[in-house]
């Protein structure tokens, strides 16, 4: 019998509403004729992790009491929770709930005392309280479950994720999380009890407790599925599966039946944060497939992610985009027909611990685009032993995917045609040729992804036929870099 693993999003456990509804959902799976093995994965209830990194960052500016207080009212509401569904065991939950909030308290004093951001200590102590959000997630619906009647315990994570000591992203050691999610869980599922684990914490191997990065808890997931075996990873959240833009920038936005891992693995990691990164990794080495369903509409559409291809009518499946994305330039003559340049230039990246995203060259020039600029000043330093620098922040990407796009002629220049009046930059097409991406002005990034979600979406498709005949004949204006 397999398990099937459900990560419960942090809208899926907002308020005891959602409590109620997530429980049945995990109910429902236990009863499934198919006898699968549900094991729970929850993130902290939604804005709680904002609110516990909020007061850290009082605590760290001397704050000790405003981040305290700032805490209150998520306090209030995981009662509330408490009072309105737990009448069986309120007492064990109160008293955890307020062990946690006198932990949490002491913890910020101590930041606030060693406020030397410099120190170590301090992302450390970042990591220990913020986990008290997936923590106290994992043992109230442990909780609710059994009040309704569904045999569950609640696991910490931090038993099962090993990772190393990079707090606040840290990596998982795959065979160390492997077999300790193996020892902690297999006795559970074959006992018919449901493990409930917060998702997005782990602990080094010396116990140290560690996160995994923001949205971490789809990843959570994916790995317990990967240790585990399972039949099927389900992120249940608040939206109909992944859909064809970003919903806050494309309201009317549809939901996509089937992706590959290939296609949702582009779309994570340009942006759509409906799926974390990380994700699809331990789905695809296993072939286990990832559903994304909608907690608040459990009948409604879902995307199936697979490793089975298929190209959609539009070719195009989805557009996403991510902000506040930096681009730098290298200009160097030295570049001309010089080998291991390129090698030297990204060592520069490596050393100071900062992913790279899109990478275009030319004869003389390299431009690539980042995310974290934490380290970005000692980069430039560095990078202007190659040559002349230049930085631009306030950029966005925009990222086009669909399996068609190999083999689809014009899609390009429909692309560029449909925004022409937009300055695009570092133009790319990825290796698996699936993807078109390309850095766009931030401030003028809705305006393009809406109006390529219309080309692309919303309109019939004899418009498309005479759009794709209007998109040949302007082909070759456009200059994809691969
Ligand atoms: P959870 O708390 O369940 O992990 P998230 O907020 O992390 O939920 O992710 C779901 C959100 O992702 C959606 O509410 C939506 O605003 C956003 N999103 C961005 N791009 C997409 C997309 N292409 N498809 C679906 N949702 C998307
Ligand atoms: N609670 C964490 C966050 O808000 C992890 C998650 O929700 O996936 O980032
Ligand atoms: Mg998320």
């Amino acid at each position: 019998m397999k398990p099937i693993i459900l990560k419960l999003g942090g809208t899926s456990v907002e308020d005891a509403g959602a409590f109620r509804n997530v429980a049945q959902i995990v109910a429902r799976a236990v009863d499934d004729q198919r006898g699968l093995r549900p094991v729970v994965v929850v993130s902290a209830m939604s804005g709680f992790t904002d609110a516990l990194l909020a007061s850290v960052q009082d605590a760290r500016e001397g704050n000790a009491e405003g981040a305290v207080a700032g805490l209150e009212p998520h306090f209030a509401r995981h009662r509330k929770v408490v009072d309105a569904l737990l009448s069986t065991e309120p007492a064990s939950i109160s008293q955890l709930l307020e062990q946690s909030r006198i932990e949490i308290e002491g913890l910020l004093r101590l930041v606030a005392s060693e406020s030397d951001s410099e120190n170590g200590r301090q992302k450390y102590y970042q990591d220990a309280i913020v986990s008290f959000g997936e923590r106290l997630s994992a043992a109230l619906l442990a909780a609710v479950l059994r009040a309704t009647d569904v045999s569950a315990e609640a696991v910490d994570a931090r038993k099962c994720i090993i990772t190393d000591d990079n707090f606040g992203s840290a990596a998982p050691l795959m065979s160390q999380t492997l077999a300790s999610t193996r020892r902690e869980l297999q006795s559970l599922i074959n006992s018919s009890v449901v493990p409930v684990l917060g998702g997005f914490i782990g602990s080094t191997a010396g116990g140290q407790t560690t996160t995994l990065g923001r949205g971490g808890s789809d990843y959570t997931a994916a790995i317990l599925g990967a240790a585990l075996g399972a039949h099927e990873i389900q992120i249940w959240t608040d939206v109909s599966g992944v859909l064809t833009a970003d919903p806050r920038v494309v309201p009317n936005a549809r939901s996509i039946p089937r992706l590959s891992f290939a296609e949702a693995a582009e779309l994570a990691y340009f942006g759509a944060k409906v799926l974390h990164p990380k994700t699809l990794q331990p789905a695809v080495e296993r072939d286990i497939p990832v559903r994304i369903c909608n907690s608040r509409a459990p009948q409604s559409e879902s995307t199936l992610v697979g490793s089975e291809t298929e190209k959609s009518p539009q070719t195009v499946k989805s557009i996403a985009h991510k902000t506040r994305v930096t681009t730098v330039q290298i200009t160097s003559a030295r570049m001309l027909g010089a080998y291991g340049f390129l090698r030297a230039l990204f060592e520069v990246f490596d050393k100071h611990r900062t992913a790279v995203d899109v990478v275009t060259t030319s004869e003389v020039s390299v431009s690539l685009s980042l995310d974290d600029t934490s380290a970005l000043p000692a980069i430039v330093e560095a990078l202007q032993e190659f040559g002349t620098v230049s930085v631009e922040s306030g950029r966005a990407i925009v990222c086009i995917v669909g399996e068609g796009l190999r083999s689809t002629p014009g899609i390009a220049a429909r692309i560029f045609s449909t925004i022409s009046d937009i300055n695009v930059s570092l133009i790319s097409q990825g290796a698996s040729r699936i993807n078109l991406t390309f850095a766009v002005e931030e401030a003028r990034a809705a305006e393009a992804v809406r109006r390529l979600h219309q080309e692309f979406f919303e309109t019939s498709d004899e418009e498309n036929a005479t759009a794709k005949g209007m998109a040949s004949a302007v082909e070759g204006r456009a200059e994809v870099v691969s």
